[in-house]
C-alpha cells in the first residue's frame, strides 16, 4: 500500500500515464489533499541507478529523461544565479555576511551554490547521495554527507540555512525528510524549496506532457500540498516566489552559458516574457509553475 505522504489517505485517482521514457510510470493524485505523486514507486534500486555519472554530464542513453545541466560547463551563469540565491538568504537571515553561520545543501551536486555560500563567509556543507558528485566536493574542500535526508539522520540544531533546489521532488518520503530538516535547523533557521507548482496554469495546460513529469521525480507538490506539508511539520511565516526568489538578470545570464549562435539571444524574449507572466499569480492560482518556498523555524 502507498498512502498519500501528505495527509495519509490511501485513496488516490489515476491523473496519467507517463510513456515517453523507456521506463513508463503513473501519475496518481489523493483524493483527499490532492498531493500529486508516482505510483507505484520505482524500486530503490531502479532510483539509485538514475543517478550514475550520466546523469550529471548529461549523457544519459535515454535522453529525455533528465533535465539535469552541468553546472561546470556554464560557471559564469550559475555563479551569477548563485550569487543572488546567497544573498537573498543573507537578507532573509538578516545578517550582513554568512560568518558563523552553517549552510547546507542537500542535492549539492557539484557545490556551485555552496562555493558561493562559502565567499559571503558561511561554513558549507553538502549532501548528496552520487559519489561522483561528492567527487568534485572533496577537491573543493566543502564539508560532506553522503546520502539523503530520507535515509540518513542529520545533524541536530546545526544549520542556519538548508536549502532543498529542485530536490523535493525526488524523494519517496518527503514528509520525513522536512521533519529531519526540521530539527536540523536552529531556531530562526531558514529552509529554501525549489520546486514545481503543479497548479499553475502552465502545469495544468501540459497535462501529461509537462515537462516536470520525470522517472525521477517522485512527489510532484502546489503551493497548497507544500504549505500543508512544511505547516504540519512545524515551519512558519512562509513566503512563496513566483518564479523564483532572485531577479531575472542573473537568469539571463544564465541562459546565455548555453547560447551556441547569435540567434539564440532570441530565446532571451521568451525567457522575459516567461518570467513577467510568472508574477502573474493570487492565492494558489499562478500562471506559470515555477516556484521557490521560504520557511522558517520560530
Ligand atoms: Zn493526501
Amino acid at each position: 500500500m502507498q498512502n498519500c505522504d501528505n495527509c495519509g489517505s490511501d485513496k488516490s485517482k489515476l491523473l496519467y500515464s507517463i510513456n515517453r521514457f523507456k521506463k513508463p510510470f503513473k501519475i496518481h493524485s489523493c483524493r483527499k489533499c490532492g498531493l500529486i505523486f508516482m505510483k507505484p514507486f520505482f524500486s530503490n534500486k531502479e532510483i539509485e541507478s538514475f543517478y550514475k555519472k550520466e546523469y550529471f554530464t548529461g549523457n544519459i542513453d535515454d535522453t529525455k529523461a533528465f533535465t539535469y545541466t552541468d553546472e561546470r560547463k556554464n560557471k559564469k551563469g550559475f555563479t551569477a544565479v548563485n550569487k543572488k540565491r546567497v544573498k537573498k538568504i543573507l537578507e532573509a537571515l538578516d545578517s550582513p555576511s554568512g560568518k558563523r553561520k552553517n549552510f547546507l545543501d542537500i542535492g549539492c551536486s557539484f557545490g556551485a551554490l555552496l562555493d558561493e555560500g562559502k565567499k559571503l563567509g558561511f561554513s558549507v556543507t553538502g549532501m548528496d547521495i552520487s559519489d561522483y558528485a561528492l567527487a568534485e566536493l572533496k577537491r573543493n574542500s566543502i564539508n560532506i554527507i553522503k546520502g539523503s535526508p530520507e535515509t540518513n539522520d542529520l545533524p541536530v540544531n546545526k544549520f542556519d540555512v538548508i536549502t532543498l533546489i529542485e530536490v523535493i521532488e525526488h524523494l519517496k518520503k518527503p514528509g520525513s525528510a522536512l521533519k529531519k530538516i526540521f530539527h536540523s535547523l536552529k531556531k530562526n533557521g531558514l529552509l529554501v524549496i525549489q520546486t514545481a507548482n503543479m497548479d499553475g496554469r502552465q502545469a495544468k495546460k501540459a497535462g501529461k506532457n509537462y515537462h516536470y513529469f520525470l522517472p525521477g521525480h517522485l512527489h510532484y507538490f502546489s503551493r497548497k500540498t507544500l504549505t500543508e506539508m512544511l505547516e504540519n511539520t512545524g515551519f512558519e511565516n512562509l513566503e512563496f516566489y513566483y518564479p523564483c526568489e532572485f531577479g531575472l538578470i542573473p537568469k539571463l545570464i544564465k541562459s546565455k552559458g548555453d547560447f551556441k549562435k547569435p540567434s539564440d539571444y532570441l530565446k532571451w524574449i521568451r525567457i522575459i516574457f516567461y518570467h513577467l507572466k510568472s508574477k502573474i499569480h493570487t492565492g494558489n492560482f499562478a500562471l506559470t509553475s515555477a516556484m521557490v518556498v521560504y520557511a522558517r523555524k520560530r
